[in-house]
């Protein structure tokens, strides 16, 4: 097991990563103020992992209890979130009961949400089952609800006590699902580490085949880059936006697709050749580099010519984007690989890229 730890001004939080932890009771132990704590996840993953986690717990004392709520981002809404706090304010939870979310990013920013809010606030640990969740979501503190006029729109910034990912749980992720969290795996070689994304050229067989030592490496290293740019921005002031690379794209297309068609990290990957191409015709990367970058992208199976929305359409589903500001929108590009910046792009430059060769 290799552990991190992420430093926040006023918090610190390990972050485990390796194989057999859900099994490792006292990894959570260590961190609860009493003994009792509500298990959250969903239809799908707790009749894989919940029984085992919770004997896990029985063993170091504590009692659970446990919330399994349906599947899917269509129920990450106001609706479910009170669904978690019946359940708490009719255990009668204290201030000092535990949250532990055992699921992917949309149970690990609702029950994180529900941590934020319960009590003016509960300790809450994450257990994340999916790559996405183990590489991106889980880390960084921040939780959030979809409102019917936006994803992710009501939320706060909330840390957890800690962040537990165990490679065993990806084995059974379905392969659609593995390859969206390789997109945001990719993305960390992109915005800053030629190194790791030549790794990655070379190990992407091996992460297909859930090598556990390689998913291992390549989680820590996310986390360790995703730790260094939140411990230095934790509310995206300024460097956590380089997170975003192929997100204003990414989102454009989720949104104007309608969300759940296209998996984020379909979309983002999709995104980031758009941002690649808008970063070759700024005069900053190479030929070369986007077909390195489109190679990559292709070998993790994931999509790599984004649907054709319209221009008009494009443009204001990006405007709409959270990150945009004083209406004009920032975009990460890239200086090379491994080099992300900010910039705006002129109306010209996206008409060429939005209707050249990455469009569908
Ligand atoms: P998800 O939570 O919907 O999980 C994907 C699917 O895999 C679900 O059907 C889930 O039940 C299933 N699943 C999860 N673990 C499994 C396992 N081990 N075995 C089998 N099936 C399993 O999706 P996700 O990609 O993990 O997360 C997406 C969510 O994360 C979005 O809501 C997004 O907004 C959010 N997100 C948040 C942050 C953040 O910083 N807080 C960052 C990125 C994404
Ligand atoms: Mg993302």
């Amino acid at each position: 097991m290799k552990t991190l730890d992420l430093v926040l001004p006023d918090t610190r939080y390990p972050i485990h990563i390796g194989q057999g932890l859900l099994d490792r009771g006292e990894l959570i132990a260590a961190h609860l103020p009493q003994n009792k704590a509500v298990i959250v996840s969903n239809t799908t993953v707790a009749p894989l992992y919940l029984a085992r986690l919770k004997a896990a717990l029985g063993a170091q004392g504590i009692r659970t209890l446990d919330i399994v709520l349906p599947d899917g981002e269509d129920f990450k809404t106001w609706e479910t979130l009170n669904r978690i706090f019946d359940v708490l304010l009719e255990q009668g939870c204290e201030r000092k009961t535990t949250l532990i979310a055992l699921g992917g990013g949309v149970i690990g920013d609702m029950t994180g949400f529900a941590a934020a809010c319960y009590q003016r606030g509960v300790p809450f640990i994450q257990i994340p089952t999916t790559l996405l969740a183990q590489v991106d979501s889980s880390v960084g503190g921040k939780t959030a609800i979809n409102h019917p006029h936006g994803k992710n729109m009501i939320g706060a910034f909330y840390q957890p006590r800690a962040v537990i990912a165990d490679m065993d749980l990806l084995d059974t992720l379905p392969d659609r699902e593995l390859s969206a969290g390789l997109a945001e795996v990719i993305k960390y070689g992109l915005l800053g580490d030629a190194a790791f994304f030549a790794y990655l050229e070379a190990q992407m067989p091996a992460l297909l085949a859930r090598d556990k030592t390689v998913l291992a490496y390549t989680v820590e290293h996310c986390c360790r880059m995703k730790a260094e740019i939140v411990g230095q921005d934790e509310k995206e002031a300024g460097i956590r936006a380089l997170l975003n690379l192929g997100h204003t794209f990414g989102h454009a297309i989720e949104a104007g697709l309608g969300f759940g068609i296209w998996l984020h990290g379909e979309a983002v990957a999709a995104g980031m050749l758009l941002a690649a191409e808008a970063s070759r015709l700024s005069g900053d990367l190479s030929e070369q580099d986007v077909q390195r970058i489109h190679a990559l992208l292709q070998a993790a199976k994931l999509p790599t010519l984004a649907p054709n929305l319209g221009l008009a359409r494009w443009k204001s589903l990006m405007a709409h984007d959270k990150k945009s500001e004083n209406g004009s929108t920032r975009f990460v590009l890239m200086g090379a690989i491994g080099h992300s910046k900010l910039a705006t792009l002129s109306d010209n430059m996206l008409n060429e890229i939005l209707t050249g060769r990455f469009i569908q």
